[in-house]
């Protein structure tokens, strides 16, 4: 077996989109709403990708909006970025666009790993984005997306075949970095 890799991740997007949902969801296994949503606070977990296992760390940001795109720190030391929006929010997925060009201006020329996804697709009534909407926007960025739901634990993007789980998003992440 080859050793363990570390790779940290950061969970970026506006607030109550399903950040620390997703990161329980795929740490714990679990949709819990009993926890405190101001605390940032990061979450270990190993993984095998293709038989060599990572082990993750995973930093669950307390959210951001057009006034604190994000501060400098998260661009430090980080992997890859996990970009959370809600379906039922389009203004989450405004807030997307600003991080994601925060993290170009502040990446520059070094690529770095990104995964788009769109939480919340229980929520189909209060569906206010298209999944059409997410794809070109990933598309536009060239980086993969998925639409998946932390409550029930589903992935419903097309593209992604035989994946039932919100392990899905790491592993895309994973593969990429
Ligand atoms: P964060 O602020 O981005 O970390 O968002 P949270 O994970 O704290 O979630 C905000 C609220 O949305 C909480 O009440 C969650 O229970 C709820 N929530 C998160 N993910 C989902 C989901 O996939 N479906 C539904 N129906 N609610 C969700």
């Amino acid at each position: 077996m080859p050793p363990t890799r570390q790779r940290r991740i950061a969970m970026m997007g506006y607030r109550s989109v399903g950040k620390t949902s997703l990161v329980l969801r795929f740490v714990t296994c679990k949709f819990d709403e009993g926890y405190d949503p101001t605390i940032e606070n990061t979450y270990t977990k190993s993984v095998n990708v293709a038989g060599q296992v990572y082990q993750l760390q995973v930093i669950d940001t307390a959210g951001q909006d057009e006034y604190s795109v994000t501060p400098n720190d998260y661009y430090m030391n980080v992997d890859g970025y996990i970009l959370v929006y809600s379906i039922t929010s389009q203004r989450s997925l405004d807030i997307i666009k600003l991080i994601y060009n925060k993290i170009s201006d502040m990446k520059g020329k070094i690529w770095v790993p990104i995964v788009l996804v769109g939480n919340k697709t229980d929520l189909e009534e209060d569906r206010a984005v298209t999944m059409e909407d997410g794809k070109k926007l990933a598309d536009e960025w060239s980086i993969p997306f998925l639409e998946v739901s932390a409550k029930t634990d589903e992935v419903t993007t097309k593209d992604i075949k035989g994946s039932r789980s919100v392990e899905e998003v790491f592993a895309q992440l994973i593969k990429a970095i």
